[in-house]
């Protein structure tokens, strides 16, 4: 029996890894057990009002409490990632730590030799509809809480762009109507998560879209870049970026988008694509990332100048291999 359980999750933790963990925090503890919540860095202010969320230990804030929990746990939830590295400054006590590690995830090629056990699904909208599976399925005499159900909600919401990609499946659906019979209520859900932005944050995406968007109709790409003075200028906040990448992608005949953010000693790459187009091997071979065919995640240690340019050189080659 496991007594020292922790539920970590990823570097910018979105509505995902948020309602995933908290899920599995609430979880275990109705099965009277005390568990620990572990992130690397803080959240987005939008997803604080999730129950229970308030008690994760931020590595950020607290490095030797973070280190202590994962290094002392007997069992480790690794949440929403398919690699330690995704940890980041967490990453080397993760490895040492002689917990049984246990990974619920959705990303392509998880690291199999870094975990224990895998429950691993890369056609699953999220990891928290896997979470569900899960916990429905070790006890299914337990009905879900409301407020488990409203983490899961969150994280498949988020994690589809509010059921717009990613859900081909009717097991989603399925799932989600589930949760709304433990009496959640989406709208308010969806009011919370989506309808507070700050009045700079929206102003910051009409900076992105008026003056620092390129469209390359030669390559049906498009895309966004921000200075760290363009952050400054617009006073941001984590989470402030979130989600600006897919109005490059929903320009009228682009495949394929990108978001550059100029971050401390690196640039922060978001990319999107449309169907067969595979951002996880573009984000992989050149830029040190991965994540899913149409959503992926990537870092560049050039200029911003660099890296644009680098990007550009490699769209022709990329564009025919796609055949887009
Ligand atoms: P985002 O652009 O929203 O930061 O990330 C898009 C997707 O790619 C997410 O599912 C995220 O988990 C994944 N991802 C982001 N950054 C990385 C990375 O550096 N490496 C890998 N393997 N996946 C990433
Ligand atoms: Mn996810």
């Amino acid at each position: 029996m496991s007594e020292r359980i922790v539920i970590l999750s990823h570097y910018n933790p979105d509505g995902d890894a948020i309602g995933s963990s908290v899920a599995w925090y609430g979880y275990l503890q109705d099965l009277g057990k005390n568990p620990q919540m572990v992130l690397p860095n803080d959240f987005p202010q939008n997803l604080k009002w999730i129950k229970d969320s308030e008690t994760a230990v931020i590595a950020g804030q607290n490095m030797s409490k973070a280190e202590d929990l994962i290094l002392n746990a007997d069992l480790m939830i690794c949440n929403d990632f398919q690699s330690f590295s995704r940890v980041d400054k967490l990453e080397e006590i993760a490895k040492k730590s002689k917990a049984l590690k246990v990974l619920v995830d959705h990303h392509l090629e998880p690291e199999m030799e870094q975990f224990d056990l895998i429950f691993s699904n890369v056609e699953s909208s999220s990891t928290a509809e896997l979470v569900y599976e899960l916990i429905t399925r070790l006890t299914p005499e337990n009905p879900v809480k409301t407020a488990i159900a409203e983490a899961i909600y969150v994280g498949i919401m988020t994690d589809t762009g509010s059921f717009s990609y990613s859900c081909n499946h009717q097991r989603t659906f399925e799932v989600v109507a589930k949760l709304i019979e433990t009496g959640i209520d989406p709208w308010r859900i969806h009011q919370d998560i989506y309808n507070t932005f700050s009045e700079d944050r929206m102003r910051l995406l009409g900076h992105c879209l008026s003056n620092r968007m390129t469209v390359l109709p030669d390559f049906l790409t498009a895309y966004i870049y921000l200075t760290k003075e363009d952050l400054r200028n617009f006073r941001y906040i984590p989470g402030d970026t979130e989600g600006i990448v897919n109005y490059a992608l929903s320009i009228k005949g682009i495949k394929f988008a990108a978001f550059f953010t100029e971050r401390e000693n690196r640039i922060r790459i978001s990319f999107r694509s449309k169907g067969e187009i595979d951002c996880n091997e573009f984000s992989k071979t050149f830029f040190n990332g991965g994540g899913h065919r149409n959503a992926a995640g990537g870092n560049s240690f050039d200029t911003m100048q660099e890296t644009i340019q680098k990007f550009e050189t490699l769209l022709p080659e990329f564009k025919q291999k796609n055949n887009f």
